[in-house]
């Protein structure tokens, strides 16, 4: 029975107003047996102590939303995360493809679609870069695609090619294909035929994907899009211990031919119960109710103000969506819903409510992330329906994309109703924050600040972007930790330091509470343990 006692700092008070914050936290096996005096008078008796160097002991983080594998892979192909012009990314292909003569493909992510005019790449500008193997890079949304004219040639992609359903070929006005290719429909025509990553790099890419994780201080993620085949590599990461922080994988309901889909989730599922690891569950099935507003595939209630008669592109019929959703359900599936348009968040509420009038009451706990745009009088129904909503707050400031993107395509006063964090706390809904990265950072420090100034890194505007939806410090730190938890029906076994629980913390350099809103975003992570584990130590830290 080993004890640690961790002393020397502040321990996070559980969730609610007036509840005071502690000074010494024990935890037994991993489970946390004691807090405040009761865990300084075991320090006589500590196999071992930790000094949190006057830090913050919090309830460890977790990403309500992200797609760890995706990030991971990122790391193998070229680095354009950074790149601020065509030309950089340009070269930064070009030296990719030099040092890796051999590959067939070269596949990288993620660019930032601002730096073209409505985010619209054209192949000859990677052709002057690479003309002899095809490329293909993901934007930054993960939504989009740029590619080359060789990758266009493999793919059979041309001016007679059909718009295909779920997608959009972006063309010419000779009908011929620019280079940019919109949404699954559009993207799979070429990912289809680019070769795969092998089952070691998956693995590798999710070993690397978690340690990151561990080193933001995150124990938990909810991987937001699983497709079957990728099954093998959590289950070989899980059984090789190569997992930093737990993962609940939502395997990907498919609108073109979801009929086969529940018998065969609910074999992985069963398969990742076999395999008994305290690190991967499998419990959830992702829609993609809609797209993106920058591609107009956001799915609104009314036309966008760029494009009269336009008003998105929901990847559902109703009817069908329904039947989907309520085949999961009837399985004990959780659903989590992609909508951000307020048409699609209306989509997804109805939907909700249908499977509760056909399958009946329960606890099922339905998240619908993102959250962009919903119209008003939907606000009640997400506490009606007990749906968590989950928001990426790094989303929720005037940045370029905002600027450049997104506003001229809602227009006023819709722009004004973007992630209404503030408004869905204060209606009684649990609020669960993610980052979706790598569409953005995976660190939820910065996320937290975001969420309290709606500021860009800059700190602007002063006073935040539509300040009204501001939270403060603890209902943040809430939706990054119980909030999620309770995403994850995990309210018993982490998100709160109590006795009884999972000792899943995280050491912050300082109490984000009791700093200017401006010094947040610069927190360190000191220190990370998954149920007393240490999965991350910062050098400082001993
Ligand atoms: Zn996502």
């Amino acid at each position: 029975m080993s004890l640690t006692i961790f002393h020397g700092g502040t321990v996070a008070a559980p969730p609610g107003k007036g509840n005071a914050r502690a000074t010494a936290l024990a935890v037994r096996n991993g489970v946390i047996t004691a807090v405040g005096e009761d865990a300084l008078a075991l320090l006589g008796e500590a196999d071992e102590t930790v000094d949190l160097a006057g830090g913050y002991l919090s309830p460890s983080f977790a990403d309500g939303h992200a797609h760890p594998l995706y990030g991971g892979l990122e790391d193998l192909g070229p680095q354009i995360r950074s790149c601020r012009s065509v030309e950089e990314i340009a070269a930064s292909v070009r030296e990719w493809a030099d040092a890796h003569p051999d590959a067939d493909w070269i596949i990288g992510a993620s660019y930032d679609a601002t730096i073209a005019p409505g985010g619209m790449f054209d192949a000859e500008w990677l052709d002057a870069a690479v003309a002899d193997r095809p490329v293909m890079l993901r934007a930054w949304d993960y939504h989009t695609v740029w590619v080359n004219t060789a990758a266009l040639k493999a793919a059979g992609i041309d001016r007679d090619t059909p718009e295909p359903a779920l997608g959009r070929i972006v063309r010419r006005p000779d009908g011929s294909p620019l280079g940019t290719l919109l949404e699954p429909g559009a993207i799979d025509l070429v990912a289809k035929v680019a070769p795969g990553f092998t089952l070691q790099q998956h693995v590798d890419a999710l070993a690397a994907a978690t340690e990151r994780y561990a080193a933001a201080g995150v124990t938990w993620v909810q991987d937001a899009w699983v497709e079957l085949d990728d099954l093998p590599a959590y289950e070989a990461a899980a059984a090789g211990g190569r997992l930093a922080a737990r993962l609940n994988l939502a395997f990907r309901a498919d609108p073109a031919g979801w009929q086969h889909q529940p018998e065969a989730f609910d074999a992985a599922r069963g398969r990742v119960r076999v395999l008994d690891s305290p690190l991967l569950t499998a419990n959830t099935v992702k829609f993609f109710i809609d797209g993106i507003i920058e591609s107009h595939t956001a799915c609104m209630l009314a036309p966008y103000a760029d494009a009269p008669g336009e008003s998105g592109l929901p990847n559902w019929e109703r009817e069908d969506l329904h039947n989907a959703l309520a085949a999961f359900d009837a399985l004990g599936f959780q659903l989590h819903l992609h909508a951000i348009g307020d048409g699609a968040v209306r989509m997804a509420l109805d939907g909700l409510e249908e499977v509760r009038r056909r399958n009946g009451a329960r606890d099922r706990r339905p998240v619908i992330a993102h959250l962009q745009v919903i119209d008003p009088a939907d606000i009640p129904r997400f506490a009606e329906l007990g749906v968590v909503a989950n928001f990426e707050p790094l989303w929720a400031c005037s940045d370029d994309i905002m600027q450049l993107l997104t506003i001229p395509r809602l227009g006023s006063p819709r722009a004004e109703l973007q992630y209404p964090i503030a408004t869905l706390a204060a209606a009684g809904v649990t609020i669960s924050f993610g980052s979706d990265w790598p569409v953005t950072g995976h660190h939820p420090v910065p996320g937290l600040a975001t969420a309290v100034t709606r500021q860009t890194p800059d700190h602007l505007p002063e006073g935040g972007w539509l300040p009204n939806e501001r939270v403060d410090v603890e209902t943040a730190l809430t939706a990054y930790t119980a909030g999620v938890a309770h995403q994850a029906f995990a309210e018993k076994s982490w998100g709160r330091l109590l006795p009884g629980m999972s000792a899943d913390m995280v050491l912050l350099a300082e109490d984000p509470a009791e700093i200017p809103a401006e010094r947040i975003a610069g927190v360190e992570v000191l220190g990370t343990w998954l149920a007393g584990r240490p999965t991350f130590q910062h050098e400082t830290v001993h």
